[in-house]
C-alpha cells in the first residue's frame, strides 16, 4: 500500500511512500520514519491507500519505503491534519511548512532576529536501526533514541536533560553515531517568564487571581446578557455558524467568552480561545485560568519545550477542555471542538509572516465549519473583511454599543499640529494640550497613557550640506537613531544592522549632520521634561528585550509605580487598566503615509483602539490626538468612534480601488541580487500568470515599496480577482514553468500588508 505523508521541510509538498509487506498500514495523524535523500525525517499520515497517479502527475517509479512506524493509532488528530492540509494549499505553501505547528513544539529554527543558539540532537539512520536491535543499548538510551525518534526536527538538548537525559549521555551516542548534534538558532521570546518561573500555569503578567474579577458572580449588564442569550442559542444548534461579536472597548467581551465557554463544557464539547498575543492581552488568559482551572491549557511562546510538550499531550489525552493560545493554538490537538472564539479579530498578529502565511482567525473559521462549532469574532474595531461578511449576512452581528456599568467612552479631541507649530515652533513635539492633560493627571494621582507607532530617538540622519541621510547599506531605508550620548546608535529596523552615527557625512564629508524626525525614546524624554516629577516608562520592543520585562513593566503599571506609560501599538492592545484617564496619541498620522491599501483601516483602529483604553474605572477618560491631516477620514471618525461611518466610508474606497474585501488579492514579491534580475523575473510572471488566465488584474510587475531588504532586490506584483482559487492556480502554473525561481518567490494569500 502506498500512503502521503508530510516532513516537516520548507516548501516541501506531500511525499509517497510505500507501506513494507507485514508491516500494519498506519492511520491519517501517525507518525512514519521515512527516507528523504540520505536522511531519514520523521512525518505525519496525510492520506492512506493512494495510488501512484493521484493528481494527474506522473507516476513516482521507486517509491520507497518507510521505514518505522511510531504509532498505532493518529498521533495528530485526522481532523487537525485535513486543517494543516487545507492550509497549505490555501496559502500557497508546501504541507511541509504546517508540520511544525501541528507537532508538539520544539525548538523552532533561527528566524533573522534570533540571537541564541541552542544545541539540538536528532537521530540518524543507525540510531533507528538500533531502536530496533533489543541489545545494542541501555534502557535509557533507548529512552533517549526513543524520544527523539518521536520529533522531527531534533530535541534541544536543554528539553533531553529536563526529561532527565544528561548531556553526556547524548554525546555517547552521538559519538556511536546514533544522534547528530548541530547548533540551532533560537527565538528568544521577549514576553518570557525568567527561569524558574511556573511559566505551565499562568501566563506572564498574570497578577494572580483578583478578587473583585471573580465572573460567576457578576450581574450581566443587560447588552451582556443578551448577546450571551443569543451566542448560547447559536451554539446549541450544533452547527457551523460565525457570530461577530461587535462590542466597543469596555463592554464586557471577556466576561461573555467565559459564560459562553462554560456553557459549551456543560455540552460536553471543548473550546478554542485564540488571542493575538497572550503577553499583551494577559488578564483574558487569567481569568479562564480563574473559571476553569486545571482543565485550561494556556499556550504561548514564553513556555519551554518541555513545558510545550507536556501541554500538547494533556490536550491530546482529553485532559484539556479550554485552550488559551495565540494562533498557532488553532491546530491544537483538541477534540470535539464546540468554540473558537477569536479575540480582537482584526489583529494583525494572527496573521503569519513566514511560511505557511496563514490568518489565524480565517483558518479558525475553516475548522469550526469541519467540526460544526460556532465561531465568535470580537472586536471593538472589526476588520473589513468581517464587517462585510456581516453586512452580507454571512456573520451574525451581535453588538455590545455600552461600556459596563454605563461608563462613557472617552471623549476625544484633536489637535492640529500645524496650529500649534505656527504657535510654538516647528520643534514641539507635545502639544500644550497633551502637556497640560499629563500634569493633570500627575496632580491627580491618575496614569496615563501616551502613544507614538514609531520606535527610537529620531527617524533620519540628514546632512545639511549635500541632504543626502544615512541609510541602511542592505536596505532601502534610513536608519533610526536609538540613545542619547555615548550610547548613540544607528540603527535599521528591518536588518538590524548598527552603527555609531559618524561625526561628518559619509557622503560629502560636510560636518553638518543632523537628526530629524522622532520616536518613542524622543517622547518619552520630552514627557520627562513636561512632568519631572512623574514616574514615566516606554513600552516598545526595544523595552522589551530582555525577558521578562514586559511582564514586569505591565505589573508595575497596573500596580501604580509608573504614571505615565509611553509606547508604541502595543500598549493600545486589550489592557484593562482602569486607572488611566488620559491617552495621548502624539502623531496620529504615522500610519497614513505607508503605500498600502490597509493605511486608514490600521490608523482607524489603532485609535480607536487606544482610546478605548482611558476612562475604564470609575473616572471618565480622555484622549487627546495630535495630528497634522484633521481632515482625515480615518482620525475623524475614530475620534468619534464611529464605526459604521468608517467602514461605509473605507468601503468606496475600496470598491474604487477593487481591493479586498471587495475583491480577493494575492501578493507575490520576487528577491534577487540585482534590481534588474528581480524585474525581469516579476515581469516573467506577470505574462505567465496573463496567459494562464485572462480575467485576473495583475498589477505590476513594480519596485516593492520596500525595495531592498536584507541586501536583496525586491520587486513585487499584485493579483486581483473575484476567486481566490483561480489566482493561486495561474500563479502556480506560472512558477511552475521555472522551479529554480520558486525559492526566490514569496506568496502573500490574502496579505495583510504589501510592503
Ligand atoms: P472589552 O474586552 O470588551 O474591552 P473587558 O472584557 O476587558 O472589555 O471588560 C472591561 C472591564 O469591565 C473589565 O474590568 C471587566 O472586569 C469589567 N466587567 C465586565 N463585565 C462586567 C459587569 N457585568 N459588571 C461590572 N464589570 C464588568
Ligand atoms: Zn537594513
Amino acid at each position: 500500500m502506498l500512503i502521503s505523508v508530510a516532513v516537516p521541510v520548507p516548501s516541501l509538498g506531500l511525499l509517497t511512500y510505500a507501506v513494507p509487506d507485514g508491516v500494519a498500514a498506519p492511520s491519517v495523524g501517525a507518525r512514519v520514519v521515512v527516507p528523504l535523500g540520505t536522511r531519514v525525517v520523521t512525518g505525519i499520515v496525510v492520506e492512506t491507500d493512494v495510488h501512484n497517479t493521484t493528481n494527474g502527475q506522473r507516476p513516482t517509479t521507486n517509491v520507497k519505503p518507510l521505514r518505522k512506524v511510531l504509532d498505532t493509532e493518529a498521533f495528530v488528530p485526522p481532523e487537525v491534519v485535513a486543517l494543516a492540509r487545507w492550509t497549505a494549499e490555501y496559502y500557497a505553501a508546501g504541507v511541509g511548512d504546517t508540520i511544525p505547528a501541528l507537532l508538539p513544539p520544539m525548538a523552532r529554527g533561527g528566524r533573522a532576529d534570533a540571537h541564541k543558539t541552542t544545541r539540538m540532537a536528532t537521530i540518524t539512520a543507525a540510531g533507528l536501526d538500533a531502536l530496533d536491535a533489543p541489545h545494542a543499548i541501555t534502557p535509557k538510551q533507548r529512552e533517549a533514541l526513543e524520544l527523539l525518534a518521536g520529533n522531527p526536527a531534533g530535541l534541544a538538548t536543554s528539553a533531553l536533560a529536563a526529561r532527565g537525559i544528561a548531556a553526556d549521555a547524548i554525546s555517547r551516542l552521538a559519538r556511536r553515531g546514533y544522534v547528530s548534534l548541530r547548533h540551532d538558532r533560537l527565538n528568544r521570546d521577549p514576553f518570557a517568564v525568567p527561569d524558574g518561573g511556573q511559566t505551565g500555569v499562568r501566563p506572564p503578567s498574570d497578577p494572580g487571581p483578583d478578587p473583585r474579577l471573580t465572573p460567576t458572580e457578576r450581574q450581566l449588564t443587560a447588552e451582556q446578557a443578551a448577546a450571551l442569550d443569543r451566542l448560547t442559542t447559536l451554539a446549541a444548534v450544533r452547527q457551523f455558524r460565525v457570530a461577530l461579536l461587535h462590542g466597543v472597548t469596555g463592554s464586557g467581551k471577556t466576561e461573555i467568552y467565559i459564560r459562553l465557554s462554560a456553557g459549551i463544557r456543560a455540552s460536553g464539547r471543548r473550546v478554542l480561545m485564540l488571542v493575538p498575543e497572550i503577553a499583551l492581552t494577559p488578564a483574558a488568559a487569567a481569568l479562564f485560568r480563574q473559571a476553569f482551572g486545571e482543565r485550561v491549557a494556556i499556550q504561548h511562546s514564553g513556555l519551554s519545550d518541555g513545558e510545550r510538550h507536556d501541554q500538547w499531550q494533556r490536550i491530546r489525552r482529553g485532559d484539556i477542555d479550554i485552550v488559551v493560545g495565540t494562533r498557532s493554538a488553532v491546530f491544537a490537538p483538541l477534540e470535539h471542538v464546540g468554540l473558537i472564539v477569536v479575540d480582537e479579530e482584526h489583529d494583525g498578529s494572527y496573521k503569519q509572516e513566514e511560511s505557511p502565511r496563514y490568518n489565524g482567525r480565517d483558518v479558525a473559521i475553516v475548522r469550526a465549519q469541519r467540526a460544526g462549532a460556532l465561531v465568535v469574532l470580537g472586536s471593538a474595531t472589526p476588520s473589513m473583511e468581517s464587517y462585510h461578511n456581516a453586512m452580507a449576512g454571512k456573520y451574525e452581528r451581535i453588538v455590545l454599543e455600552r461600556r459596563v456599568l454605563d461608563r462613557p467612552l472617552a471623549s476625544v479631541s484633536i489637535v492640529d499640529m500645524r496650529e500649534a507649530y505656527a504657535a510654538e515652533g516647528p520643534e514641539v513635539i507635545l502639544s500644550r494640550a497633551l502637556r497640560e492633560g499629563l500634569q493633570i493627571r500627575l496632580e491627580r494621582n491618575e496614569q496615563s497613557l501616551v502613544l507614538l507607532n514609531r520606535r527610537g530617538f529620531a527617524t533620519a540622519v540628514f546632512c545639511r550640506q549635500c541632504a543626502g541621510t544615512i541609510d541602511c547599506p542592505n536596505c532601502s531605508v534610513s536608519l533610526v537613531v536609538h540613545g542619547e550620548g555615548a550610547a548613540r546608535r544607528a540603527r535599521c529596523h528591518y536588518c538590524n544592522y548598527t552603527a555609531r552615527v559618524p561625526a561628518a557625512c559619509p557622503l560629502c564629508a560636510g560636518p553638518y549632520l543632523e537628526v530629524a524626525g522622532f520616536g518613542t525614546e524622543r517622547v518619552e524624554a520630552e514627557v520627562r521634561k513636561t512632568c519631572p516629577d512623574a514616574r514615566v516608562a516606554r513600552l516598545d520592543r526595544d523595552a522589551i528585550r530582555k525577558r521578562g520585562a514586559l511582564a514586569s513593566l505591565l505589573s508595575r503599571f497596573r500596580d501604580g509605580a509608573i504614571d505615565v506609560l509611553v509606547g508604541t501599538q502595543m500598549i493600545a492592545k486589550g489592557h484593562d487598566f482602569p486607572r488611566v484617564t488620559l491617552v495621548g496619541v502624539v502623531s496620529a498620522d504615522v500610519g497614513l503615509g505607508l503605500a498600502d491599501f490597509r493605511a486608514s483601516e490600521r490608523t482607524f483602529q489603532l485609535l480607536t483602539q487606544v482610546a478605548g483604553r482611558a476612562g475604564r474605572g470609575e473616572q471618565p477618560g480622555e484622549a487627546i490626538v495630535q495630528t497634522l491631516y484633521p481632515g482625515h477620514y480615518s482620525i475623524q471618525f475614530a475620534c468619534r468612534q464611529d464605526f459604521p461611518a468608517f467602514y461605509e466610508r473605507e468601503l468606496q474606497f475600496r470598491r474604487a480601488m477593487r481591493y479586498p474585501p471587495m475583491m480577493s488579492l494575492v501578493n507575490a514579491v520576487v528577491r534577487s541580487r540585482t534590481f534588474a534580475g528581480a524585474m525581469d523575473d516579476a515581469s516573467g510572471i506577470v505574462e505567465r500568470v496573463r496567459t494562464a488566465d485572462r480575467g485576473l488584474r495583475i498589477l505590476g510587475p513594480a519596485p516593492a515599496p520596500l525595495g531592498r531588504l536584507r541586501g536583496e532586490y525586491r520587486a513585487q506584483l499584485m493579483i486581483k480577482g473575484m476567486n481566490r482559487k483561480k489566482i493561486r492556480e495561474a500563479l502556480q502554473s506560472a512558477l511552475a514553468a521555472r522551479p529554480e525561481l520558486q525559492r526566490r518567490v514569496v506568496v502573500d494569500v490574502d496579505p495583510l500588508s504589501v510592503l
